[in-house]
């Protein structure tokens, strides 16, 4: 039993889609002229049983004998998702300033239309709900850093379909798409209160399939139960020998792949820190040093101090955020300037590398 749907059945619309049980009877004018992907369907001609090669139609558009229904353009989206770009081609005004407002924007509306809007290829629609998003976004976390409260808006639901999104569709910016990945680490695992919460961001990750967002994911899961810091404060023998079975009620719900891929993590993050940066050559020389005999040295004791922090990636943490400090090496040891995009870079390769290290053989 199919049925008209409530808003976006026009008794005057001239193109029928079937999405799920639902019929849309919407202007063919309107599709055309807001994206080339449906100016080109319609310009096809109209055969009497016709297969797009594009896979989602599986019929015909409308019989010449004003018979649509019979013969709708079937639509594998979500019934929501083309409710969201029906709305996005009937908006009034009034509804579109309203997304402006945070007490009225509908989000969850504007993340599908966006993303129906990217399929098929309206241009304007998907740039203007992605704009709302960004400007929102923007002014809760525009200054880059994860904020503690974020506005009951941005659910973890929402966060994780700006994050499938941002991947699917690419379109977004690279700092906008940094930033909801930041986000999604922290509402979703530094902040999950117990362990189906952390399941449920390993699953989400996990079907992404985004090796270095799931090396991040998985990072931020042993930080998040504590994993490195049980690790360095073990006192005495039999606490070494008990910490070989770390298993505790945050990690009860994981899947047993899950659990043993965190595990192999944390065994190649120790054993990492135990190859001292320090004793790594300091290559780099900036022609004005006048003092260079001295960076090798600072540049082993930078890395010293260092040699209480279990956790590998918040030892590079605290380093870059020192090296983008005052110069402590000395005026005339003008390589210390270097440091910072060393250790920029040292970063990218480490998170490069982290998801090999949550890998199962
Ligand atoms: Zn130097």
């Amino acid at each position: 039993m199919l049925i008209e749907d409530e808003n976006y059945y026009f008794k005057d619309g001239n193109c029928v889609f079937r999405v799920a049980d639902y019929l849309f009877n919407i202007h063919r004018s309107l599709m055309a002229q807001e994206s080339p992907f449906f100016e080109r369907l319609f310009s096809l001609p109209q055969p009497e049983t016709h297969n797009q090669k594009d896979g989602f139609l599986e019929a015909r558009g409308i019989s010449a004998d004003g018979v649509p229904d019979s013969n709708p353009i079937s639509c594998q989206d979500s019934v929501d998702s083309f409710r969201a770009l029906c709305w996005g081609l009937y908006a009034k005004p009034i509804e579109v300033r309203a997304q402006d407002s945070p007490e009225s924007v509908d989000l969850q509306r504007l993340v599908l239309l966006a993303d129906i809007a990217h399929k098929y290829e309206c241009r304007s629609l998907e740039t203007w709900s992605t704009d709302v998003i960004q400007a929102h976004w923007s002014v809760d976390f525009g200054t880059g850093n994860a904020t503690p409260t974020p506005r009951d808006m941005w659910t973890l639901d929402i966060i994780e379909q700006l994050v499938t999104l941002s991947i699917k569709n690419d379109t977004a910016d690279i700092w906008f798409k940094k930033q909801i990945e930041t986000q999604w680490l922290s509402c979703g695992i530094a902040k999950s209160t117990n362990s189906s919460g952390l399941r449920r961001a390993l699953d989400f990750v996990d079907n992404l399939k985004i090796p270095r967002l799931r090396g991040l994911a998985y990072y931020h899961a042993l930080k998040r139960v504590g994993l490195f810091s049980k690790a360095g404060s073990i006192s005495d023998f039999s606490e070494i020998i008990g910490k070989c079975s770390i298993m505790d009620d945050s990690l009860s719900d994981l899947t047993r792949e899950q659990y043993l891929a965190l595990m192999r993590g944390l065994w190649c993050m120790v054993s990492l820190r135990c190859h001292s940066l320090s004793n790594m050559a300091f290559t780099r020389r900036r022609p004005d040093c006048t003092w260079h005999s001295t960076c090798q040295g600072a540049w082993s004791n930078f890395w010293t101090s260092y040699n209480s922090v279990f956790d590998f990636g918040e030892m590079l943490e605290l380093a870059l955020q020192r090296a983008s400090g005052p110069n402590p090496w000395g005026s005339q040891a003008r390589c210390w300037t270097l440091l910072k995009p060393e250790i920029e870079g040292m970063v990218n390769v480490f998170e490069e590398n982290l998801s090999t290290y949550f890998d199962l053989p």
